[in-house]
């Protein structure tokens, strides 16, 4: 079996780490403190598939002995997660990706629409000219993916690349249709999604998991 499978501008990056973490995080009885870890991991062992093809131009250093041809990125790179859950990727890029700027991206799902609604939008001024990392770890129904991806080459973003852990068929087939020049890079395709728009199995609400803000269960 090949590293990966790409069919049609998604990649399933399938790696024996990510699998393990990737359980460890799908688990329910993993904390918080767990989860953000495995997380900041994965989206580390997960950069280096995106960054795979990154454009790189000459540069030549001088090392104690002699000069050496070697390469630098062509491109800035722009991490924009797409709150709040996408925030639990961008600790992990930053350690491989130190000088990446990073953009904020809030959109709120509408629990009744399951639609999403843009309530926030902040990316540097560099953006058509970067590498645009959109993050988010769970890609459902594809409807805050796309528009987040819409209102991002309305700003002038060209080189955008989309990000997440968990993926279906409804929301890949949503952000493929929508999107067909951004390439898509998951770990896993999970089957559907629930009537509330989760993906089953998946791993619950992502942004839950990862900021601890889900209920306890009460003593009396
Ligand atoms: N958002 C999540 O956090 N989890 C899902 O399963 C779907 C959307």
């Amino acid at each position: 079996m090949p590293d990966q499978t790409t069919d049609r501008g998604v990649t399933v990056i399938d790696h024996p780490l990510i699998r393990v973490k990737l359980t460890t995080i799908r688990d329910r009885a993993t904390s918080s403190e767990v989860f953000r870890r495995e997380l900041r991991e994965l989206a580390i062992l997960m950069t280096f598939e995106v960054a795979r093809d990154f454009q790189i131009v000459e540069r030549t250093v001088q090392t104690p002995l002699a000069p050496y041809g070697g390469a630098a990125l062509a491109r800035p790179v722009i991490i924009a997660p797409i709150l709040r859950a996408g925030l639990g990727f961008v600790d992990g890029m930053l350690q491989v990706l130190s000088d990446a700027s990073v953009g904020h991206i809030g959109m709120y799902r509408n629990e009744e629409t399951h639609r999403p609604e843009s309530y926030y939008f902040k990316l540097p001024s560099h953006l058509s000219s970067a590498e645009v990392l959109v993050v988010d770890p769970m890609l459902a129904t594809g409807w805050s993916a796309t528009g987040a991806i819409t209102q991002l080459k309305e700003k002038g973003a060209r080189y955008l690349r989309y990000v997440c852990l968990v993926s279906c068929p409804a929301g890949l087939r949503q952000l493929r249709a929508a999107h067909p020049d951004v390439p898509i890079f998951t770990a896993a395709i999970d089957p559907e999604l629930n009537e509330n728009a989760y993906i089953v199995p998946g791993l619950g609400d992502a942004g839950d998991r990862y900021f601890g803000t889900y209920s306890y269960p009460t003593s009396t």
